[in-house]
């Protein structure tokens, strides 16, 4: 299946991927997209996507699993690069319990003060 084909019309995060819809763009490769949140709950909170469309973790095989290892690449990348150097969370929330809203596998980078102990 090509690319092309793994674009979603109707998703969010497809769009911002584009271009179609702006943001705040952090650091960009063939493979990922990373851009601020614009509801930041924490100084730092970056979202990273792959490029490509695909709902969430529990989609995650290994036909694609090295996708999801160099987007923790770049984790660590955007991190050191950010100043993270107190530490950060790495958050992927995956269908309704979790409260995902946007159907587009993305990992949330959290930092730049001292976080909550409670994650759920
Ligand atoms: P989820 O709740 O699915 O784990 O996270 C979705 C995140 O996307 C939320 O933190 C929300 O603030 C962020 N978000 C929603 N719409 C937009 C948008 O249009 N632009 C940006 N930059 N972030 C968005
Ligand atoms: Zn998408």
């Amino acid at each position: 299946m090509s690319d092309v084909l793994k674009y979603d019309e109707n998703c969010l995060f497809c769009k911002i991927i584009r271009g179609d819809i702006p943001s705040a763009k952090v650091y960009e490769d063939d493979l990922c997209y990373a851009f601020r949140d614009i509801n930041p709950q924490a100084p730092t909170h970056i979202l990273v996507v792959p490029k490509v469309h695909m709902r969430s973790v529990a989609e995650v095989n290994r036909h694609n699993e090295a996708l999801v290892g160099h987007i923790f690449t770049v984790i660590a990348k955007i991190a050191a690069a950010e100043g993270l150097e107190g530490g950060y969370r790495v958050i992927s929330n995956c269908g309704p319990d979790a409260c995902q809203s946007v159907p587009h596998l993305h990992f949330h980078i959290l930092g730049g003060t001292k976080l909550g102990e409670r994650m759920g």
